[in-house]
């Protein structure tokens, strides 16, 4: 398949941050996300407890639907806005601290505890910093990332997952040519080739 065309795009941080200014957000999911709920099981496998890591969280809902589940929710967001907000919709009273390891980022905690957001790039963070997680849920995440910077997505997502991690993954597939993303297509082959 030819992705050629959307290879060299590059969307902003200040892009991201304008589209949540203007409430350009599409993306979001009101109800959250039926693939989460058709596939939760495969994800926990009979697990309880779990820390679950939401790579470019946006104020996507799931987070409050596994937090509710018992789970450790811990996601990262460049947009503060998208943050703010998620923790005002769900009326969850939150404080807000410096991380120390990461200058100009901010750590979003809900004052329960379970939901911990950084605000910052994710390519900021480290398995030393927000440590590793037994699960993933990639919606959004790799297919908003700029195409160059994929392998270097993955490879830094490989290092937060613990050994029997699993993370569910949504992908987009329609014509490259038609639509210049994001979301970007992320053919089947490729993430194949992407987590080896
Ligand atoms: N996963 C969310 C949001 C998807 S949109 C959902 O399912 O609704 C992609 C999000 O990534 C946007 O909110 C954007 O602000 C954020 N983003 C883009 N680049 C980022 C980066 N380098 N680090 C962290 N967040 C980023």
């Amino acid at each position: 398949t030819d992705i050629g065309s959307q290879k060299d795009r590059v969307v902003s941080e200040e892009e991201w941050l304008q589209k949540w200014e203007m409430g350009n957000i599409g993306f979001h999911k009101e109800q959250g996300h039926p693939l989460l709920q058709k596939y939760l099981d495969v994800l926990l496998n009979g697990r309880s407890g779990l820390r679950i890591f939401f790579p470019l969280c946006g104020k996507a809902v799931e987070m409050k639907w596994l937090a509710d589940m018992g789970h450790s929710v811990v996601g990262v967001e460049i947009s503060e806005q998208a943050l703010k907000d998620f923790f005002a919709e769900h009326s969850l009273p939150c404080c807000e601290e410096p991380v120390p390891e990461i200058s100009g980022a901010k750590r979003l905690q809900s004052t329960s505890g379970n939901i911990s957001l950084y605000c910052c790039s994710i390519y900021d963070l480290s398995s030393s910093i927000v440590g590793k997680f037994d699960a993933v849920w990639d919606r959004g995440a790799l297919v908003a990332v700029n195409p160059r910077d994929r392998q270097r997505y993955v490879s830094l997502m490989m290092t937060l997952m613990e050994k029997n991690s699993s993370c569910l993954l949504v992908t987009v597939s329609y014509d490259p040519n038609k639509h210049k993303g994001p979301p970007f297509y992320v053919p089947e082959s490729e993430i194949k080739c992407l987590f080896g």
